[in-house]
């Protein structure tokens, strides 16, 4: 077995560096034969992994959501290129960053010989892969306040109080700003929503489940869509979400599909879309579940 190991330096406050060698010799030692690849720029993790993923058996990311999202990302394009039919590599996760929800909901342990350990094994579990104008994602994607939250979010804060921030900046942020409604096209209805979510896996920052049923295998997303317009609605349903309240506030509604066509009603203000926590672009956008994309070692 070979595989591309990716990392970035920063990721894990500066810890990634150190943890790729112990990874590296730690998957050598039982037999996988590695090769280091560390990221310069932000998104560099989408390029390399892209250009590994034909040439070997297992793409390791090494970090949190954020490298996992952008190795991902590279391992869909290299598939893409490749076409149907074509042999994709493993998908090997060391945690080693700031939030790392995907490798909680996996059980991969944090600990780096075990997470090796695992890799090595050759284990794996086939996860959907969701898809909006291209971009992938392995959690959720999210627009309105969801996406504006995450672009608000101080980082500082984020590494003190992990998923209580995110609960916090989207309760003001509901509070203190005016929410553009966009119109959500699923399942052949049509639904007008100030946010959204499309969650491939039940957790969202954290131990918060906004889609608390998404499973990452069921070939579906769970889409959690708030229809009301009032500010104090919105800042209530963020109230809702560590208890799981949430789904039950009026308002909210929980669907399935495999797509969706998400479009703003009016041009006046962007409205934003993350994937995994990382803001992503701006609506008009074309939603969809890619079942089973990606082949995932797990324990
Ligand atoms: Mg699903």
């Amino acid at each position: 077995m070979n595989a591309a190991v990716i990392f970035n330096p920063n990721s894990g406050r500066g810890r990634a560096g150190a943890i790729a060698h112990t990874v590296a010799l730690s998957l050598s030692k039982r037999g996988v034969e590695c090769d280091l690849r560390a990221t310069r720029r932000p998104k560099e993790a989408i390029v390399l992994a892209e250009h590994s993923a034909p040439h070997v058996d297992v793409v390791v990311a090494i970090g949190g959501d954020g490298t996992i999202n952008e190795v991902t990302n590279g391992m869909a394009r290299a598939r893409d290129k490749a076409g149907p039919g074509v042999r994709q590599p493993m998908l090997g996760i060391v945690p080693a960053g700031t939030v790392n929800v995907l490798s909680l909901e996996l059980g991969i342990p944090f600990q780096v010989e075990r997470a090796c350990a695992v890799i090595a094994a050759g284990k794996t579990m086939s996860l959907d892969q969701g898809n909006v104008n291209g971009r992938r994602f392995m959690l959720m994607m999210g627009a309105g306040i969801d996406a504006l939250t995450v672009r608000n979010v101080d980082p500082a804060a984020k590494r003190r109080y992990r998923e209580m921030a995110f609960v916090t900046t989207g309760m003001k942020l509901g509070f203190t700003h005016k929410h553009p409604a966009f119109v959500v096209v699923a399942n052949g209805e049509e639904y007008l929503a100030t946010f959204m979510v499309a969650g491939n896996s039940r957790w969202y920052a954290g131990r918060f489940g906004v889609t608390p049923m998404a499973d990452p295998t069921d070939g579906v997303l769970d889409l959690v869509l708030y229809t009301g317009l009032d500010r104090a609605g919105l800042a209530g349903f963020w109230l809702g979400v560590p208890s799981g309240l949430h789904l039950r506030a009026k308002k909210v509604l929980y669907l399935h599909a495999t797509k969706a066509e998400i479009r703003p009603i009016s041009n006046d203000e962007p409205i934003w879309y993350q994937t995994d926590g990382e803001v992503a672009g701006r609506l008009p956008a074309h939603l969809e579940v890619e079942p089973h994309a990606i082949e995932v070692l797990i324990p």
